[in-house]
Order: structure tokens, then sequence, then C-alpha cells
């Protein structure tokens, strides 16, 4: 192996990859207690709702309430999803409760048309305008490329396709690519080769950041490859919540306490706080009702003190 990262920044994306997905739509004062757990669990970086239409998502349409009731420390950047224009004003009016904003789009056509009806083309000229005003209102973004690593209507999806939408987005005045194995389709040899071409595509100041999926078990092996190849940045979902609306049955993003618990024992710092990530994990297992995929939130975090069996 390359030589790791010593340390690595995690965005908890849970309340918005989450929440979203779950058939349920969440309690506005359950979400605000997850996530108020979540600030409290070391994450600088959480993505904590979405302005996406609220006939479209009921699951978030109670985005600006979870907004202005939430109470993290001041040293957590909070994050927004906006998929448009109209998203980006709702969210500007509680402009003075975030830091960033993610935008997203498919690397596929056919990805991207069942997803937001629209051509890839067409996504990319409106985000640039929500790209443009966001930055003139001061705030950092995100762009998530998602189906970056393949499709599953379209199969494979050409990395310099990939690399060129990067950059287009960067262009727009993205600042972070996130690169989203949305439909889990990825492996560790294919992520341990992209990651670096798109990294010598778009040029050693870019924050690529990876987003992998667990719907086939390959999460944990995805972040060591992404790792080996020198990403220091991930998103990850507490609980292994998550998934994508198109197609149905594409599951969870890869546990954040699974991964936080890895990287600690492989002696990469993640500044998360386990046992109390663990704390959030089991409120949102109670909060669900159902059984988690996640593996640390069953077995809890390694413990190396001897201890004796039990009698
Ligand atoms: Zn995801």
């Amino acid at each position: 192996m390359a030589e790791l990262p010593q340390r690595v920044r995690i965005r908890e994306v849970g309340p918005r990859d989450g929440f979203q997905n779950e058939p349920e739509t969440i309690d506005t004062y359950d979400k605000v207690r997850l996530i108020d757990q979540l600030g409290r669990s070391g994450f600088r970086r959480i993505e904590v709702t979405s302005f996406v239409r609220p006939d479209v998502i009921p699951q978030l349409a109670d985005a600006a309430a979870v907004l202005e009731a939430i109470d993290v420390p001041d040293d957590v950047a909070l994050s927004v999803l906006v998929p448009n224009e109209r998203g980006l004003d709702r969210a500007l009016e509680h402009r003075d409760r975030f830091h960033e904003v993610s935008v997203f789009l498919s690397a596929s056509q056919t990805h991207n048309r069942k997803n937001v009806n629209r051509s890839v083309e067409e996504s990319l000229a409106g985000l640039r305008l929500v790209l443009g005003r966001a930055r003139e209102a001061g705030l950092r973004c995100e762009a998530v490329i998602a189906t970056a690593f393949g499709c599953p209507y379209e199969g494979r999806v050409p990395p310099e396709r990939v690399a060129s939408i990067a950059s287009e987005l960067l262009d727009a005045g993205a600042q972070e690519i996130g690169f989203g194995d949305t439909t889990g389709m990825a492996n560790p040899r294919q992520v341990r080769e992209l990651f670096p071409a798109w990294r010598s595509a778009l040029g050693a100041e870019v924050e690529l950041t990876a987003h992998f999926h667990n719907t086939r078990g390959q999460g944990l092996a995805n972040v060591v490859a992404a790792l080996d190849a020198g990403v220091d940045s991930f998103e990850t979902a507490f609980g292994e919540l998550g998934g994508c609306p198109v197609p149905a049955g594409a599951t969870g993003n890869v546990a954040t306490e699974d991964v936080v618990s890895m990287l600690e024992e492989m002696g990469i710092e993640t500044g998360v706080d386990l046992p109390a990530l663990v704390v959030a994990t089991g409120m949102v297992a109670d909060v669900l009702g159902r059984p988690l995929g996640s593996h640390v939130s069953t077995a809890g975090p390694v413990d190396w003190s001897p201890s004796p069996p039990a009698s």
C-alpha cells in the first residue's frame, strides 16, 4: 500500500441522504435530536437536509424548520443540498444557519433523467447558475456526481466523461467534487485506479471526496482502496442509512461508525467520537423501529483492554 493519509475528513450525510430515503417521514423533533447528537460526536461537517420540492420528497419538507432548530457547535460546517435555483432561494432565507451547499447530478444520462428529469447538459446549465449564486452568497460549494463508477441503466460510465463533468462544475464555482457510487457498483480495483486519474485531470488543489454505498457489501473495501489512492475526504451515513430514489432497492451509504472504527483502528484520525456516534445510531434505530445495516452499531467499538471471561 502507498502511504496512507494520517487523518481524513468525514461528512456525515445521514440526515439528508438517509432521512430522505426512509419510507416514513421522521418527525422534525426527532431529526433535530439526532442532528444535535451527531453535532456532539466530533464531526466537522454534517449535511443536514435538502431544499427539494416538498411534494417530490415529503420526507424533507421540514428543511427550514430543521435548520432553524438544530443546535450544534460552531465549528461544525453544516451543508444543505439544493437541486436548483428555487431550492437555493428557499435555503438562502436561512442563510445564517448553514455554511455549505451541495449540488448534484448524475454522470449518466438515463440515471439523471430518471432522478431529476433533465439531461446531463440541462443539469449542468442549471447548476452553473446555482453555484454562481451560492458563491456570491459566500457559501462553500460541493458538487456530487452520482453514478460516477457505473450506472444501473447504462453500465460502464467513461471516467473521462466523469472528469469532464467535474471540470465544468469546478469552472462553475464548485470547490469540492464528490464521486458517488450511488447504486453500489464500484469495486476496490476500479476505485484505486480512478481517483488518481481524476486527481491528475482536476489538479492537486481540488478536494476530491468519495461517497460510497454499501449496496453489495463493498463499501469498506472501497474506502480502503480510496485511501490507498490518496483520498482523504469521505461522505458516509450513520446506521448505513440512505439510498437513492432510483432504481428501487438502491440501499444505504457505507456506515459512518464502521468507517470510523476501521480508520481509527488503522491509526488514521477521523476526529469522530465513536461512542457518541454509536449513541446517535442507537437513537436512530429506535426512531425508525428497525434494525440497521451497520456492524459497529451492533458490536460496539473495539475494546483492547484485557477482560476476563464472564463466569
Ligand atoms: Zn449516498
